[in-house]
């Protein structure tokens, strides 16, 4: 095994958190770091602590490019976000900032689609021929991606998967795209404390439940619509709403996807976590470049990942576990 390994620098933006971490070529976290997002100066606080994420690196592990998985949508011209309801954080041009303090590759997508890479690499899908599956992130908000034959797909502006802003409740909740009843007035984090004013973790019993339902209704519009019958679920809603948040789902599932063609629907969770992904991201730009010879060159030496395990705890660089 060479002295040093060449990994990635992985980068999640939120509304309500900012996490970064270097993972090695395996998908492993070596060292992360977090804080909670500043309502004004998001982006010197970011760049302090991509800082120190990189200064707690150990030397063994060297980036070789960078992944961020933020809430989209993503002009792919310019590198910048334009998320929804967050008129302070758009046109902000990430992609070229975050180059210039690293002086890595940045590669920028959203969380859904950060999910679905993931698990091209680390999940169940890495060992399929082509795969065909959706992801749902419920985080903050609500985001997703569709994969078609093992590949991500794009969309007109390459931001295929807000499934976020599907309506699953008429006339219901307002949503900050303006819209009313979208998905992630009631299955992202945001929406649900929001709605019921606790923390996520003292969601009261029938929130929990509620929450379970408009998922479910999402998830089988989704399979009816794109021909998948299998989900994957991220995010730290599912995390923490946990067994009755997915009983509520299964219940509801079973009610709202009737199709003989999909008998085999299943909703799965919960996928890898937000600095498996923003690696992915990473990663797949890496493998794009390189293009199908080197692509495969990258993939041989880059190895399987077996990392699904929650990268979301609570867990500053001077506790993350070594490296290996
Ligand atoms: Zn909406």
């Amino acid at each position: 095994m060479p002295a040093v390994s060449t990994g990635y620098l992985a980068i999640d933006l939120g509304p309500t958190r900012l996490a970064a971490g270097v993972l090695d070529p395996t998908g492993e976290v070596v060292v992360r770091d977090r804080v909670a997002t500043p309502a004004r100066n998001v982006w010197p606080a970011l760049t302090q602590l991509v800082r120190r994420v990189l200064a707690a690196n150990p030397t063994d592990v060297e980036p070789s490019s960078c992944g961020v998985t933020c809430p989209g949508p993503i002009d792919r011209g310019t590198g910048a976000m334009k998320p929804v309801g967050m008129p302070n954080w758009h046109d902000f041009p990430l992609r070229r900032e975050i180059a210039d303090v690293t002086g890595l590759d940045v590669s920028i997508d959203t969380a859904g689609r950060g999910l679905a890479l993931a698990e091209l690499w680390c999940g169940e899908a890495a060992v399929l021929q082509r795969a065909d599956f959706a992801t749902l992130v419920l985080g903050d908000d609500v985001d997703g991606a569709l994969v078609v034959g093992g590949r991500l797909a794009e969309g007109l502006t390459g931001n295929l998967g807000q499934f976020g802003h599907m309506i699953v409740e008429p006339d219901g909740a307002p949503c900050a795209c303006g819209a009313a009843g979208c998905l992630t007035a009631y299955a992202g984090a945001r929406g649900i404390e929001a709605s019921t004013s606790r923390e996520l973790r003292r969601t009261p019993v029938a929130i929990v439940e509620r929450t379970g339902i408009m998922t479910a209704r999402a998830c089988a519009s989704i399979a009816a619509m794109l021909d998948v019958a299998d989900i994957v679920l991220g995010g730290i809603v599912p995390s923490v709403l946990g067994e009755p948040f997915f009983d509520a789902l299964e219940r509801e599932l079973d009610q709202r996807s009737g199709l003989v063609h999909l008998a085999d629907l299943r909703v799965r969770g919960v996928g890898a976590g937000p600095l498996v992904a923003a690696a992915a991201v990473a990663r797949h730009a890496a493998l794009d470049t390189a293009g199908d010879d080197a692509g495969n060159d990258v993939a041989a030496v880059d190895g399987p990942c077996d990392v699904t395990a929650d990268d979301t705890a609570d867990v500053t660089a001077d506790d993350a576990p070594p490296a290996g």
